[in-house]
């Protein structure tokens, strides 16, 4: 059916057009691939390197630039020899390799999964692994060169070709507006998949072919003759139907063979849009139009860009005849759709025209409605169709998108939430990688998960993508500090038992709960208890509802009272050389033991204490700071003041008191405040030892949402 391309012809078609400079390059490429090849041999028994020729001679016939075939003649060499895509950027340059490159991957995406459901995803990954258009439309001339050698592949092989061009390039080439190819691969599809019912109509077409071209040629010679008579130039030609259209109406409309008329029609290609709608009054006064068959594409193209105008009319023999008729430009890009684009365009990417022509490739992404920035795709001719979505195998070979940027996380818990929890690792095309990894188009992911996992990290919130996997990690995390919370609301009211001499036993007994957790509208006690865990109850309140005596031995207040008095003592400071000398602790940067400090002998008020970085201190009056040190016998707690900084949330404030209590310190004084968005909390802790702080600022980080957390000095000069 085609003669093999020669390569001395292939140069000579070239030479017409192309020039000097652009020959010796093609040319390079194809010796290049030439040797690359070498010994290695097709199916049908011709040298391997016969087949990028042919790819290259479709991609030329397609209108394509010099660029797009040599990365014809290379598309192969990366595949299928030892040579590598940086061998290939030396030798041709970066634009080449880019488009070999993308060819190389779309190869190796392996096909494995036939459901039809992950047809749209295969097709949408597809177009996103291909950066460049061009890319696609060598692919597409791979695809049917190979569609035309198919014969030589073993049967299982054929079919399993054969679907995949119907099911993923097919569709490819109607999306991109490319009939002819469209049309061949359909047609050389149907052959291998369905071969009864091709060579049926193949053979019921042929004997319809006679009676049918004699009236087309009927048809034909009525309206040249009325064309000629205004003298207007025009291109008439017989337009056979192709085989899986027919097959697919017959199919579709479940109808006979006997039954499909149109399957031959007429094309008018006339040089001006004028020129089509004064054809269309000459054939509607020639033969009566079919009511409702006539479509005006020319006034409303489709959203691929296609052009033309329809019609249907009753032919001399009473059967209906379709006439479309179109100009040379709408010609060429019905036929070669999306690479219409290039056709003629070599080396003038900035022309007017060209930017006109580029109004119809924006339509086409209109329409596939995902990009938003439509306009820069334009200038760099990329595809970024599917850019905010990657593209992922399961180790079954299903696709699976997931939005871009997402890490193994996010594709476990897409799978199920306990596979989340359990994940503990994960290998990317059978390599481990980190949890955090960024997933690329085409990776094969496998999730590596234990019963005995720990269950998901706080870290992981901060680097999961999608809002499911965020969500579920929350959720777990909520459950785990119920945990921690009914254990903390549990101890909490044992201590406010102990503390006023009550019997634990006795007061914790479950009936005894149950029926106090009643009364706070409660079911369960474990409610209840994390309830006060959560400072949403006080353990005050419990004993209230317990029925037992507000009446305290000792009430919080006093206990903190007394600590304060420790305080207040000069105990704890020893003031070197000076005895007796009144100390006080300032207010402003409250130094607790440990921390390194200075006395500042004040006016009248004896000295006071201040953090050796207190901020009030001035580097004047260096003469009235002395040195102190902190006694080793100190006792008691002192007032620390720490501020929090916090991506502001629900249950922040909660969270962080939990974490204090957990560490059983003394709180004195909390205050938030919250402002956009952001959440500030104040609070001062009675500790004994600076050491405490690091300790607290370590257990307080690990709060989710908090972004810094500091002593606060007050400047009260
Ligand atoms: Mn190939």
């Amino acid at each position: 059916m085609f003669e093999p391309v020669t390569i001395e012809d292939f140069l000579a078609k070239l030479a017409e057009i192309k020039s000097e400079a652009d020959l010796t390059r093609i040319k390079a490429s194809f010796e290049f691939a030439q040797k690359a090849h070498f010994g290695q041999k097709r199916e049908s028994g011709e040298d391997f390197v016969q087949h990028p020729l042919e790819v290259a001679s479709i991609v030329f016939d397609l209108g394509m630039d010099t660029t797009s075939i040599m990365a014809a003649f290379l598309h192969d060499v990366v595949e299928d020899t030892p040579i590598d895509i940086e061998e290939i950027r030396k030798q041709f340059g970066s634009e080449v390799a880019l488009l070999v490159d993308g060819v190389t991957k779309l190869t190796r995406l392996a096909f494995q999964s036939k459901q039809e459901q992950q047809m749209e995803n295969l097709r949408k990954m597809f177009l996103a692994m291909a950066q460049d258009l061009r890319v696609i439309i060598i692919k597409l001339a791979d695809r049917l060169h190979n569609m035309r050698t198919l014969k030589h592949l073993p049967e299982e092989k054929q079919k399993k070709i054969a679907k995949e061009t119907l099911e993923i390039y097919a569709p490819l080439t109607h999306r991109l507006g490319m009939w002819k190819v469209k049309w061949e691969l359909e047609d050389l599809a149907l052959r291998y998949l369905d071969p009864e019912a091709y060579y049926d109509l193949v053979n019921k077409v042929a004997m319809k072919r006679q009676e049918r071209e004699g009236i087309i040629s009927a048809v034909k010679q009525t309206l040249q003759r009325a064309l000629a008579e205004i003298e207007l130039k025009a291109e008439v030609q017989g337009r056979p139907k192709h085989f899986f259209s027919i097959y697919e109406k017959m199919q579709e409309q479940g109808k006979d063979f006997s039954e499909i008329y149109d399957l031959m029609g007429l094309r008018v290609i006339v040089p001006t849009v004028q020129d089509c709608y004064e054809v269309l009054g000459i054939v509607h006064t020639l033969w009566k139009p079919m009511p409702g068959r006539f479509k005006d594409y020319v006034a409303m193209p489709k959203s691929n860009m296609y052009q033309s105008l329809h019609t249907t009319v009753i032919g001399p023999n009473g059967e209906p005849l379709e006439i479309q008729i179109r100009t040379w430009e709408m010609h060429r890009t019905a036929e070669y759709g999306i690479a219409a684009h290039w056709l003629y365009k070599e080396n003038s990417p900035d022309d007017k025209e060209l930017h006109e022509k580029i109004a119809w490739l924006r339509h086409l992404i209109e329409w596939q409605g995902e990009m938003k920035d439509s306009e820069e795709f334009m200038e760099t001719l990329r595809i970024g169709l599917f850019m905010d979505e990657v593209f992922i195998f399961t180790p079954k070979g299903d696709v699976k998108n997931l939005p871009a940027g997402s890490t193994p996380v996010d594709f476990a818990y897409s799978i199920h939430s306990a596979l989340g929890h359990q994940c503990t690792g994960a290998k990317i095309n059978g390599r481990l990688v980190p949890l955090d990894y960024q997933l690329k188009n085409g990776d094969i992911i496998q999730i590596i998960s234990s019963k005995q996992s720990t269950g998901p990290s706080r870290d992981w919130l901060q680097f999961v993508k999608t809002s499911k996997a965020k969500n579920r990690i929350r959720q777990w995390l909520r459950e785990q500090l119920r945990e921690e919370n009914i254990q903390i609301g549990r101890e909490m009211i044992e201590r406010e038992l102990r503390k006023r001499g009550m019997d634990i036993q006795e007061n914790m007994r479950q009936e005894n709960l149950l029926e106090t957790t009643k009364k706070f509208g409660f079911t369960i006690i474990d409610d209840l208890l994390s309830a006060v865990g959560d400072y949403k109850v006080t353990a005050n309140q419990v004993l209230g509802k317990m029925g037992l005596e507000k009446e305290p031995l000792r009430p919080l207040k006093s206990e903190f009272e007394e600590r304060k008095r420790t305080r207040k003592s000069s105990q704890g400071i020893k003031v070197r050389g000076v005895e007796n000398l009144l100390v006080r602790f300032s207010k402003c940067c409250n130094p607790v033991p440990g921390d390194p400090i200075v006395g500042y002998i004040t006016r009248g008020k004896g000295v006071s204490v201040h953090r050796q970085d207190c901020p009030n201190l001035g580097s004047e009056d260096n003469e009235r700071i002395i040195e102190v040190a902190w006694d080793q016998e100190i006792q008691g707690t002192y007032p620390v003041d720490i501020e929090i900084e916090g991506l502001d949330r629900v249950n922040f404030l909660t969270d962080i008191m939990n974490a204090i209590s957990e560490m059983k310190l003394y709180l004195s004084a909390a205050k938030a405040r919250s402002k956009k968005g952001l959440a500030f909390i104040n609070l001062t802790l009675e500790i004994a030892h600076s050491d405490q702080i690091q300790l607290i600022f370590k257990r307080v980080k690990k709060v989710e949402g908090v972004q810094r957390i500091y002593r606060v000095s007050r400047l009260v000069r």
